[in-house]
């Protein structure tokens, strides 16, 4: 296999050996060293492990000992619902199966806070069963190296993956195999630099081959925003700017804002004698819920159709950008001030 054998043999002379918690087939040891490395550097895990060893020696220990003591001894490694999941683990290990976690991956990911990828590894390297692990670094791995499309959250692509890291794993050798796939995304398929050369299944890599190790795996896609679509029209009389007083709830409230709508009903709307009109160029702002195309136009009134209406307020060009306007409308308003000067 051009994926399990190198990366095998590669594991052998250049993967990792002296993790604290290697060459040990403790199950209880495992389970903590794996669950401590979900969320965590290796190099941050290290003192942690110790001293939880130190404290807490075997899984009954650990059951017996009070929640408040193992939040202490779990404080600095952040996501405490991991420390909570450990210690009832701690418990049903000891209450259902005598203190001995089960062997089979299925049984094991039951168990609080193991999911499938885990509970594969414990099985893996506590018992030397054959199950696939599959956390976020072997599959940027997987994506990378078999360039598979689409986001690994999705369900599809999650089955396919699953299959895949099935499809790979070794005769024998599992420990290897499954220390091999960690070091390798730890240390050379890392998420931003992976260091190519040096990877031992870089022959058959289609992201290497491609270029496209940047892309894959392919990120989360991004929400939809909706876009609307709105008129402005800047009524001048050569002068000033006619500006209208957004209702203090609602978009831009309580803003100085020219008239929305088409020229037409604008100007039926205030009774306005219209000039000339010219488009200005459209403008697009981004709101947190929705993209807003506007679309502006530029009418000049003769100066005797001056509005006089509670919430409109003529404002000298000069003064309108800095006349508390939401943006893109200071943008607008500069573009007509400045074609004044
Ligand atoms: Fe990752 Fe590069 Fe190796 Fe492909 S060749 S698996 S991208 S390190």
């Amino acid at each position: 296999m051009s994926f399990t054998a190198p990366l095998l043999a590669w594991q052998g002379i250049h993967g990792r050996h002296d993790l604290p918690w290697q060459k040990t087939q403790d199950a209880y040891r495992i389970w903590l060293s794996e669950i401590m490395l979900q969320q965590t550097q290796v190099t941050t895990v290290i003192p942690y492990y110790q001293r939880f060893l130190d404290s807490f020696p075997n899984v009954i220990q650990l059951a017996e000992a009070p929640i408040e003591k193992v939040i202490e001894h779990w404080a600095g490694l952040g996501y405490y619902a991991r420390a909570r999941n450990l210690h009832r683990c701690a418990q049903q290990v000891t209450e259902h199966y005598g203190g001995q976690f089960p062997d089979d991956p299925e049984k094991l990911a039951e168990l609080p806070g193991i999911g499938r990828s885990t509970a594969a590894a414990i099985a893996a390297f506590a018992y030397g069963k054959q199950a696939a692990i599959l956390d976020g670094n072997v599959k940027r791995v997987l994506c990378r190296h078999f360039g598979i499309d689409g986001f690994p959250g999705l369900a599809a692509v999650d089955r396919k993956l699953w299959l895949l890291a099935e499809s790979l794993l070794p005769e024998s050798g599992i420990e290897s195999y499954t220390q091999g796939l960690m070091d390798l995304g730890a240390t050379v398929c890392t998420r931003n630099r992976p260091r190519c050369t040096d990877c031992p299944v870089a022959a058959d890599c289609i992201a290497r081959r491609e270029n496209r190790q940047k892309e894959l795996p392919v990120a989360r896609p991004k929400k939809m925003v909706p876009e609307r679509h709105s008129c402005f029209v800047l009524i001048s009389d050569g002068r000033g700017l006619l500006l209208e007083r957004r209702p203090p709830s609602g978009l831009w409230g309580g803003l100085l804002v020219p008239p929305e709508g088409e020229p037409d009903a604008v100007s039926s709307r205030y009774g306005l004698n219209i000039l000339s009109a010219r488009h200005l160029p459209p403008l697009k702002h981004t709101f947190t819920h929705f993209k807003l195309q506007i679309e502006a136009v530029l009418c000049h009134v003769s100066p005797e159709s001056v509005v006089r209406e509670s919430g409109l307020e003529w404002v000298a060009l000069e003064q309108a950008a800095d006349a508390g306007v939401p943006t893109p409308m200071r943008k607008l308003i500069r573009l007509v001030a400045n074609a004044k000067d």
